[in-house]
């Protein structure tokens, strides 16, 4: 794992927001309570990560923002109810998906979603309906976000795309890492299954030259939760699964400290 590889990862700050750290951090660890962490409005970054394999092409892990979804919300079926969550209103885009995918030296041969909550999906109105996609196991079938109103926008979002392929994680779906999937059967990326924030929530491990580079998704989405080993607050499914599976990555990082980390929505 720590000897260079082929892949290319540019990270790219599709937009950037603002979400209650109560929904981002886990308010009530011990850690957050000993540092009096209170809940307020917390800057955080929506990514893109543009992964660079020499002989497969160009793929994204997520998908940033589309400039689309912001002008229209209604026609992505994301409600005036949902938008009270998820204030959309308060994004500013940096670079819409549009200018990411078009931007490409050559054109998208798939998505790999970390987990397909509405600020990772977002950047679909901008992917060709051809591009092929990837979840983790029991994310695209096991519907367990906390209302109806999420569910909506996430089929109204992948409506009309290419069908989901699951990674098959070979072992138990709430043991983390407990399956890992070579995904180009050539070493130099893979998929870890993390379950918690989501029921399929994924990590991506490229090998590139400067080394190994970790995209935890949603397992961690702040530079603090990492730090102090904290899973994600109200935002996350699972609490305590959530928390294996970041005491999990983190051990990984600890057995590789040559690994760079790229978290779910804040640079590490
Ligand atoms: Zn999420």
């Amino acid at each position: 794992m720590d000897t260079p590889g082929p892949v290319e990862i540019d990270t790219v700050v599709s937009a950037d927001w603002a979400v209650p750290l109560s929904g981002l951090l886990n308010l009530d660890a011990p850690e957050a309570k000993q540092a009096q962490l209170k809940d307020h409005d917390e800057p955080i970054q929506i990514y893109a990560h543009v992964v660079h394999h020499p002989r497969h092409g160009i793929f994204l892990v997520d998908t940033g923002v589309s400039q689309q979804l912001l002008a229209d919300p209604g026609r992505f079926g994301v409600h005036w109810l949902m938008r009270k969550f998820m204030p959309l209103d308060q994004i500013q885009i940096r670079h819409s998906t549009v200018e990411i995918v078009e931007h490409l030296a050559e054109p998208l041969r798939g998505v790999f979603f970390t987990h397909l909550h509405i600020d990772h999906i977002s950047g679909m109105p901008d992917v060709p309906a051809t591009v092929p996609l990837y979840v983790g196991k029991g994310e695209a079938t096991t519907r367990s976000f906390s209302n109806a109103f999420v569910n909506n926008a996430t089929n109204a979002l992948l409506d009309g795309k290419a069908a989901l392929h699951e990674w098959e994680f070979a072992g138990p779906a709430d043991q983390p890492l407990s399956g890992v999937i070579d995904v180009f059967g050539d070493g130099t990326l893979y998929a870890f299954n993390v379950p918690g924030h989501t029921p399929g929530s994924t990590a991506y491990l490229a090998r590139t030259p400067k080394g190994p580079i970790l995209l935890t998704g949603d397992t961690c989405h702040t530079a603090w939760g990492w730090t102090h080993s904290v899973e994600p607050g109200s935002y996350t499914a699972d609490g305590p699964l959530n928390r294996r599976s970041l005491l999990a990555l983190r051990a990984l990082a600890e057995r590789h400290p040559g690994l760079q980390v790229r978290l779910g929505h804040q640079a590490s």
